[in-house]
């Protein structure tokens, strides 16, 4: 997986910071034929490219709409695939709407596929793997069961459970090319174990040291060692370098060059951003 942080901090839905119980995950297909994450995320990262348009979804309200995932799978500007992370995964996002049992954004992290013209086996098969990633990781994370039901869902299966709008993907597209959600649910089960068994699907392009003390999560109360704090997972210059002290982890991008973000939990540190693994212990 190849994961990039980048969160829509102008989008109405981050503003409204509401929080979920994550519960399971629900998976999107954006319906317009444009395989470039720069249409959805901006601005430019230097990775993702120039929207030229401007239209990115770090917008109040993106093409007039109360709508924000948790993140986006798709092309960087070198045509290679990536994830990126747009919101905390324990916010409420806006992207099901409501059926007639309630809606899954009070439950489920969503996340979107970009659609390219519905035509390229190839660029289904990278953007279905790094899916099947994504899920492992974050089932890892919050410790779901990928093949129990209604955990992992398509939107179309969340209208038919009656907690999402009426729209068809991801089944509009999967089929054409024998993919199903059964057939995912099934793969992210194998990435999942795989993980478990100190496999290496959650491998990447990083090499990120771990940190001193075992594995650490979301939620977690940590030691902070003094140094920079970033105010993204990628950043390349430092937003100052706070004190040591005992820090909560409030999310992770694993693959990023600052994966842990953390908030300081007394008045000895006033870290308060990304930080590199070898800056914590537990
Ligand atoms: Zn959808």
């Amino acid at each position: 997986m190849n994961l990039h942080t980048l969160i829509f901090t102008n989008n109405d839905c981050y503003k409204a910071g509401r929080r979920i119980t994550v519960k399971g995950i629900m998976v999107h297909s954006t319906g317009a034929n444009n395989p470039n994450l720069k249409r959805y995320v901006g601005p430019d990262d230097g990775l993702l490219g120039e929207n030229i348009y401007g239209n990115y979804w770090n917008t109040p309200r993106p093409d007039g709409k109360e709508i924000c995932p948790h993140a986006f799978i798709g092309k960087l500007k070198d045509g290679s695939i990536a994830t990126y992370q747009v919101l905390p995964w324990d916010m409420r996002g806006w992207h099901c709407g409501s059926g007639s049992n309630g809606s899954a954004n009070n439950s489920h992290i969503g996340f979107e596929i970009c659609e390219d013209g519905l035509t390229d086996a190839d660029y289904l098969d990278k953007v279905y793997k790094e899916a099947v990633e994504l899920c492992a990781y974050l089932c890892r994370q919050y410790n779901l069961n990928p093949q129990a039901d209604g955990v992992i869902i398509d939107h179309s299966e969340g209208h038919a459970r009656g907690i999402a709008s009426n729209h068809s993907d991801v089944g509009n597209w999967w089929p054409k090319f024998g993919k199903s959600m059964d057939a995912f649910r099934t793969d992210v089960a194998a990435a999942l174990n795989s993980q478990s068994q100190g496999g290496d699907s959650l491998d990447g392009d990083n090499n990120n040291a771990q940190p001193d003390a075992g594995e650490v999560k979301i939620g977690d109360i940590v030691q902070f060692k003094g140094g920079p704090h970033y105010v993204s997972s990628d950043a390349a210059k430092d937003n100052g370098k706070p004190k040591a002290g005992p820090a909560k982890v409030t999310n992770i991008s694993i693959g990023a060059k600052h994966p842990y973000h953390i908030i300081h939990t007394d008045g000895s540190s006033n870290v308060y951003g990304w930080v590199d693994a070898d800056k914590i212990s537990k």
